[in-house]
Order: C-alpha cells, then structure tokens, then sequence
C-alpha cells in the first residue's frame, strides 16, 4: 500500500511554491497525499520565521502532533522550511519537540527522498541543514495548486538585509535563475493551458544583478510577454530601491504584465526607512508612485506596512498616514513589528511598547480601510476581464477570480468556468472585494 503524507505550509509564496516541489518529489517516490493530519505515516510543517506569529504557529501544531506521534511511533514528523535554517531556533525546537524525525532547510529540500528513506533504514533523527548555497535547485517534479495559474521562481534569496527580515539569513545571497531556464517553464506552464504566471523572487527587479550579463528583469519582462497561450504575468516581490523607468516602460509596452504593483513601503516616514535599512526615501517611493500611476493607465498599487519598528515616534507614525492617504493605496498587507532572531533591529533598546504598536496598527487600518472601499466602489459601472480561480466559499452559486488590476471579484457563473477569463460589469464594492454580473 502507498505511504500517505499531509504538508502544511507557513508563510510566503515562496515556501507555497517549495511546498509544491516537496510534493512533487514526494509524489514521485510513490506517496500520496492525505487531508486528514493525523492518519499521514509522514507529517511535514514547511515553516516561516518572518513573523512572530508563524513561529507560534508552528509551536501549537507541534504541541498537536506530540499525541499523534505517541499514538503511532512509526508516524514521521517533519519540519522544513526557514525555521530550521536558523541554528538557535533549530536547537529549541529540537530539544522542546525531541519527537521530531526530520529537519531539513529551504537549501536541501531536494535530498528529501534520501533523506527518509536514510531515516527508515537507521530510525535515528536526521537533520540536513546547509547554511549558505549558491547552488540553484532545478528539474524537480511539482504538485501544482492550480491548473490555470502558476509560480514560476526567478531568482532565489536576498542582499538587502533589511534591519527587522530573517530572509537574507535563511535563504542566502540572491541567485538569478538562468533566463533560459525560466522562459522554458513558462513555456510549458503555457503550453499546458495556464492562463497566469507569478514570477516568484524576495527581490525580483533585481533580477540579473547577479548575473554580470546586460538582461534584467525588464528584459525577462518583455521576452515571456511573447509566450503565446499565456495571459498575465505577476510578480512578487517588487523592492521600492530597484524600480526605474525600464521596469514601468515594460509594464507600459508589455500587454500581458498585469497593472498591478505589489511594492512594499513599510514606513511613510524617511528616518525610519533609513533606520531599516531600506535605501530608499519616503519621496523616492512617491516620486516613483507619481510616475508610474501618469505613464500607466488604471495601474492599482498595494503595499506592506511594518508598524512600531524601535524608535518609531508618533510623528514618524503619522508621516506613513500622510503617505497612505497620498498614495490611496489598493490592498495592504499590515503587520506589527516584531522581534526576529539575529537581526540587527531585534538587538535595539528602543523597542515600542505593545500597547502603543497595537494603537498606531488599529489607526493605521482605519486609515487604510475607507480607501480600499472607496477605490473599488469607483469601479462600479465598469467591466472587467476576470480570470475565474475557484466556487465561493460562502455562496456556491458564485465564482471568485482576479482582474487584471488584482483585486477579488464575486459573481454568479457555473463552475465550469473556472481557469476561464470572464468578462464581468461591478455592481457593488466592499472593501476587500466586488460583486458583479457575468456579461
Ligand atoms: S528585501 Fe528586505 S524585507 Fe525583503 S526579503 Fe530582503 S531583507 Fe527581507
């Protein structure tokens, strides 16, 4: 009988699109996945150290799987992921879960089928952890989520080292992917009728940087726009310190680069950016804004937001509230700083107190929520190309997909539709999403 395994994933895109690898080489090793956690003979947690919150996360499935494990010995418990990668984390989940079977890092997932069947053969605990690889992990087998969008990753770690962020320390120095490499995936995720791709990178319009060639991410911008069969194009993750004309004349020229800018700010305010080590200025990111928002028609803009970063006065907070309501921004994704592991801001004695982070955080969506609402409530009376991703959760009669400009569209249709793009006329706005009619 096949081995069953369950995987559950923490954190980015990234980890998301390295969960579909570990499935893929599972599956070709014979495993089949299972829904139901505590029936799987291989449990495995792909995890994220970016937050404080998912590492707690992590902590409570462990403290779950303890139970599982002491009801069956023969259940494989796995950890993954970036947790592992970082030594003193590694070494408390180790000792306070010495149930714990596997741990591999996000450099040495590929080694995953000799790695367990190492582990059945010796029945001792195995860690395979390598701190810093240059080598780029290619031709692996993957599960993919969807059948009609799809992650393709372009480059692989990060120089930034921006002050609060783990990544650059868990994922190393960034790797650009060949070009060739690249546009062959995309070719035949297209080829295979998807519709979408996300080019997947921490850092992605540092794309080439790497490679002493002349090809940037515009250029790679503008050579899969040619891939025929495909759709859109997205990106994930855009750095505000890398964006330049190139990158806005290629999004201009290129049809199927959607007019959506994911572009972290964090902060609205110039002392705190600098103090993050960010390289970039509150006006650099509005200057850039202005311009992309005059040479590019209906672009939408989203964004990140760290709020109580140490030393964060209220004039600092009250500077990314001026930026909010200059910028309007589409979606933001919000998070309250916290302490990680070996950064340099996680060392400073100016940490913000909790209750003033949580404060300035709740004025913050305050602030943020009246202008998503307002944003998509102008969007009502005009139609949009959706691309259908799935039923609704809440109403089985509806779909749900993404306009171009991403943002989340509702609407009554058939199943079948789904992976099709749709035209659809907006009726109605809330603030995270739209309702319409099928036209
Ligand atoms: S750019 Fe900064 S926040 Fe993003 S992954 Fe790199 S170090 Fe982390």
């Amino acid at each position: 009988m096949s081995k069953t395994y369950y995987i559950e994933t923490f954190g980015c895109q990234m980890n998301e699109y390295d969960s579909e690898k570990i499935c893929g080489l599972l599956n070709t090793e014979g495993y089949v996945e299972i829904s139901q956690r505590d029936q799987a003979d291989l449990i495995i947690f792909n995890t994220c150290l970016i937050r404080e919150n998912a590492e707690n996360k992590l902590y409570g499935k462990l403290g779950e799987v303890k139970k599982v494990k002491r009801l069956n010995p023969n259940t494989i418990i796995a950890v993954c992921g970036c947790i592992p990668q970082n030594q003193e984390i590694r070494e408390k989940i180790l000792t306070k879960y010495p149930f714990i079977d596997l741990v591999f890092g996000t450099n040495t997932y590929d080694q995953l089928p000799e790695l367990l069947y190492d582990i059945t053969q010796s029945q001792k605990k195995i860690i395979a952890i390598e701190e810093n690889s240059d080598d780029l992990i290619e031709a692996i087998p993957k599960v993919r989520k969807f059948h009609h969008k799809g992650f393709v990753n372009i480059m692989y770690g990060c120089n930034n080292f921006c002050a609060y962020c783990v990544v650059p320390y868990t994922r190393g120095r960034e790797r650009s992917r060949n070009r060739q490499d690249i546009i062959d995936e995309v070719t035949e995720l297209a080829n295979s009728g998807y519709k979408e791709i996300t080019l997947l990178g921490q850092n992605v319009n540092s794309y080439g940087n790497d490679l002493q060639g002349s090809y940037f991410f515009p250029d790679l911008l503008r050579e899969l726009n040619e891939i025929s069969g495909l759709e859109r194009i997205r990106y994930m993750t855009s750095h505000p310190k890398d964006v330049n004309d190139d990158f806005i004349a290629a999004i201009k020229d290129c049809n199927k680069v959607c007019n959506h800018i994911h572009l972290p700010v964090q902060s609205g305010s110039s002392k705190v950016l600098k103090e993050m080590n960010r390289k970039y200025t509150k006006e650099d990111y509005l200057a850039f804004v202005e311009k992309a928002k005059r040479e590019i028609p209906n672009l939408s803009f989203s964004t990140d937001f760290i709020v109580g970063f140490p030393g964060e006065t209220e004039e600092d907070f009250e500077e990314t509230l001026a930026l909010v309501r200059q910028v309007r921004f589409d979606a933001a994704f919000t998070f309250i700083y916290s302490v990680r592991p070996g950064t340099s801001a996680g060392k400073r004695e100016d940490q913000i107190p909790d209750t003033i982070k949580h404060e300035r955080f709740d004025r913050l969506l305050k602030t943020l929520y009246p202008i998503f609402e307002s944003n998509n409530k102008a969007c009502i009376g005009h139609d949009y190309t959706v691309l259908v991703d799935d039923v609704s959760k809440n109403k089985p009669d509806y779909l749900t997909g993404r306009t171009e400009c991403h943002r989340l569209v509702h609407f009554k249709g058939d199943a079948s539709l789904i992976g099709q793009v749709v035209k659809v006329h907006i009726t109605k706005a809330r603030t995270w999403y739209m309702e319409g009619n099928l036209i």
